[in-house]
């Protein structure tokens, strides 16, 4: 028995969650007395790939063929089914983001797992059971879930548990799956934009502003600010809709959810399809001019006035540190 986790990796490298989704397995194989499998598809230097080890990771299953070196859900869910028979896993553990969220149920019918999606904390195993808390209702309820099935997948949500190093060795091993031609129909066409800017759902930071700025043009002390905090940058949904600020950079109900340890909203109203996307954030600072705007009722932090004023200020203080 063992649990397995996957680790996708972004242009070679793992994020902070990555190393999060590690944690968390090994808190889950520590709770079933089991070792903790890592499974690893592209191109990942062995230099990263030995990192896993310092997160708990007892082996990692290294997919380095060229068939495999663009993600493809179909084939990537299918390797890790395979890698997950051959290493018995009881429990898989998934990071959810976006491809975690496309594996999860496709891994799961492959190994006639439950899948359980968007955990938040360790699954409570006494008395034999298996029962797991996530969010639902973008954020606004939490659910329970008992799996009874034999083999169970997880997907964790980024940023709901922490990022433990244990002192420890693994060792690496190439692992070639055999790839249905099937799985590998689909045209991978990958478009990778050269950016410094740190990437809005592994974010810690978050600086995100709505229509309250009044134009594209005022963005200018969102992302000073941003840069200097080193944070990310989001907005609310009418001001991607109205091509002030890029899709992808849109949080809520119907843009990206987000934890992170710290969202700072600059003239958003705070409407509740916003908030569905920000709220679990470990804290909000609210800078509005209107004292009575709703986002203040969820702000760990509030500060009343002209965003034009305040902005600049905050970036002065910031320098100044
Ligand atoms: P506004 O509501 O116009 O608020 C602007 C705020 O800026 C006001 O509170 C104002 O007091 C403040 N302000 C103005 N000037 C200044 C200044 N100089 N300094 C400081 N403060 C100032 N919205 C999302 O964001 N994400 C979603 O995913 C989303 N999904 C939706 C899904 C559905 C089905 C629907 C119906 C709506 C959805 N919305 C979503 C839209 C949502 O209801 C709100 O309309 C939207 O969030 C409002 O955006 P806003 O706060 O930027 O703008």
């Amino acid at each position: 028995m063992s649990v397995l986790v996957y680790v996708e990796n972004a242009e070679g490298k793992f994020k902070k969650s990555i190393f999060e989704a590690v944690s968390y397995a090994k808190s889950v194989a520590a709770q079933l007395d089991t070792s903790l499998i890592a499974i690893s598809i592209g191109n990942v230097a062995q230099d990263e790939l030995a990192k896993l080890a310092k997160y708990g990771a007892n082996k990692t299953l290294n997919v380095n063929t060229e068939q495999l070196k663009t993600f493809v859900n179909q084939a990537y869910a299918s390797v890790i089914a395979e890698a997950a028979k051959k290493e018995n896993a009881e429990v898989v553990v998934l990071s959810n983001s976006f491809s975690g969220k496309g594996l999860a149920p496709r891994i799961g019918v492959k190994l006639e797992a439950a899948v359980i999606s968007g955990a938040i904390e360790l699954p409570d195993t006494t008395g034999g059971q298996f029962k797991v808390k996530r969010s639902a209702f973008s954020n606004k309820a939490f659910a329970t879930v008992e799996a009874t099935s034999k083999v169970k997948v997880i997907s964790l949500t980024p940023n709901a548990y922490q990022v433990i190093e244990k002192a420890g060795e693994g060792n690496i091993e190439d692992f070639n799956a055999p790839v249905d031609q099937q799985d590998l129909k689909a045209v991978i066409k990958e478009v990778v934009r050269a950016t410094d800017k740190v990437s809005l759902p592994d974010a810690e930071l978050v600086v995100s502003a709505g229509r309250g700025l009044k134009g594209p043009e005022n963005w200018g002390m969102i992302e000073e600010l941003a840069s200097l905090l080193g944070a990310a940058t989001a907005c609310s949904k009418p001001v991607s809709d109205a091509d002030w600020r890029p899709h992808s950079e849109h949080v809520g109900q119907t843009g990206i959810a987000i934890s992170p340890n710290l969202y700072i909203a600059i003239g958003i109203s705070g409407a509740i399809q916003h908030l569905a996307g920000v709220s679990s954030s470990k804290v909000i600072v609210v800078i509005n001019k209107d004292p009575e705007a709703p986002f203040f009722k969820v702000a760990d932090y509030g500060i009343v006035g002209d965003a034009f004023e305040i902005v600049p200020k905050l970036i002065e203080a910031v320098k100044s540190l």
